[in-house]
């Protein structure tokens, strides 16, 4: 089955691949020549996946799936969640973004937050969402150079490492984007 992922972040699409297996031909904005940045405004992730999916699905016409991933801290009333690739500006800088939260957080021992990815699915014209959550706390300072944006300074539950210190197959067992995509992929072999 060919489906289009609606990402270009090379962390992401490698993720995917290693997490849906050889039984999908997986192809990426890039391979669909769509070059844009698409919109992402909407107040929920939920929203911004259904948004980016119907973009590509109105463009192309193909079978898509789209995903957004909010890190939502309970201190600080689920922030930066739908905000989380921008924090800290425009730029979406992982470092500032990180900076940042540990700014906002102090010394505070409230450090609960979780991973929540939505997957939105445009399939012979239906829409379907998924979603995945993983639970964790944020530590005090970065750890780790594996991965990306918040990896550094997340320890989800059961752990004692972060997600940066962890192969990419280690983050793949709890991951919330792992855990969506576990859905959807259970969801497509049995459609
Ligand atoms: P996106 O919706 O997947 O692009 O995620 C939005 C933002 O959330 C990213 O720019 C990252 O800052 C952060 N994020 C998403 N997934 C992860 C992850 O697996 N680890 C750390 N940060 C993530």
């Amino acid at each position: 089955m060919t489906l289009v992922f609606a990402s270009n972040n090379e962390h992401k699409i490698k993720e995917i691949k290693s997490l849906l297996g050889n039984s999908f031909n997986l192809l990426s904005l890039y391979d669909i020549n769509i070059r844009e940045d698409i919109p992402e405004e909407e107040p929920q992730i939920e929203g911004n996946a259904l948004a980016k999916a119907r973009f590509v699905f109105n463009t192309s016409g193909l079978n898509v799936f789209a995903d957004d991933t909010g890190l939502e801290i309970a201190a600080l009333n689920g922030l930066p969640g739908v905000h989380s690739a921008r924090f800290a500006g425009e730029n979406k800088d992982s470092s500032a973004n990180i900076e940042k939260v540990l700014s906002l957080l102090g010394n505070t021992e409230k450090r609960h937050a979780r991973f929540r990815t939505v997957i939105a699915l445009i399939l012979e014209k239906k829409e379907y969402l998924f979603e995945g959550i993983v639970n964790g706390t944020i530590i005090r300072e970065k750890k780790g150079t594996e991965g990306f944006g918040y990896d550094p300074i997340f320890v989800p539950d059961g752990k004692i490492c972060t997600f940066a210190e962890m192969e990419l197959a280690e983050k793949n067992t709890v991951s919330h984007r792992a855990r969506a995509f576990e859905k959807l992929k259970e969801f497509l072999i049995q459609y």
